[in-house]
């Protein structure tokens, strides 16, 4: 099952993309483009394939078209965040549809950003390059100490959240806001203010998207999750007492 990838490149050096897109013309604009701007990119044309390559070697991001022939970009990325291995790597959504349910279920299902087609190179390596800046930051910033409060602990070092001793599997951006939220305990942040550390600089998104995160991050921390508290008409805050 293993066939060679599509471009294998030896320097580790090099931030590394994976592409899963079925159209050709636009794979191969992708690839040059992001190769040019220092990335090093393997590309997939089936949704298949493209999972396979995703759990079997290591990236710093994947782009995911949305539409793909056999598996769906939705149905690789909800795999990607079931295996512990890939659960925390930043997923992209590529989407020719660009309207706001399809943005909110890839959302749902684990995405970090989307971005719609068609839309400029320039935006693609800015938020690709946010995206992996985001993975670097967690792992070798100046956010490394483990914090706990109550049932929660947050390893940022190790990627690992735990809730009363168990493991909980969270996308990047869950990842992001748990920790920042948690960081800063009984502070209250609007969505505004949540939203660079949940997207990146430079990025525009909706409010909304900012619900969805919180929404997804209560369910997975089950016993916790009132700990992520709604503070009606002006945002979220880390609520120790419910921790
Ligand atoms: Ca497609």
């Amino acid at each position: 099952m293993n066939k060679s990838p599509t471009t294998a490149s030896p320097d580790r050096s090099k931030p590394r993309v994976l592409v899963v897109e079925d159209e050709g013309d636009i794979r191969d604009l992708i690839r040059f483009h992001l190769e040019k701007e220092g990335f090093v990119v393997e590309t997939a044309n089936t949704g298949d394939r493209g999972l396979d390559l995703a759990l079997s070697r290591s990236y710093d991001v994947a782009l995911l078209d949305l539409m793909l022939p056999g598996m769906d970009g939705y149905e690789i990325c909800r795999r990607i965040r079931r295996e512990p291995k890939t659960a925390g790597l930043p997923v992209l959504m590529v989407t020719s549809r660009g309207q706001e349910k399809d943005v909110v279920d890839g959302l749902n299902i684990g995405a970090d950003d989307y971005i719609t087609k068609p839309f400029s190179l320039k935006e693609l390596s800015a938020r690709v390059r946010t995206a992996v800046r985001r993975t670097q930051t967690q792992t070798t910033g100046g956010h490394a100490r483990p914090l706990n409060r109550g049932r929660i602990s947050v390893d940022p070092l190790r990627h690992e959240v735990l809730v009363d001793g168990q493991p909980v599997v969270l996308t990047m951006t869950e990842f992001r806001l748990l920790q920042h939220l948690m960081k800063h305990a009984g502070r209250v942040f609007t969505r505004q203010e949540l939203m660079p550390h949940v997207i990146g600089e430079g990025v525009v998104v909706i409010d909304r998207n900012i619900d969805v995160h919180i929404g997804n991050l209560r369910k997975k921390l089950g016993a916790g999750g009132d700990a992520v508290a709604t503070v009606r008409g002006l945002g979220y805050r880390f609520d120790d007492q419910k921790a």
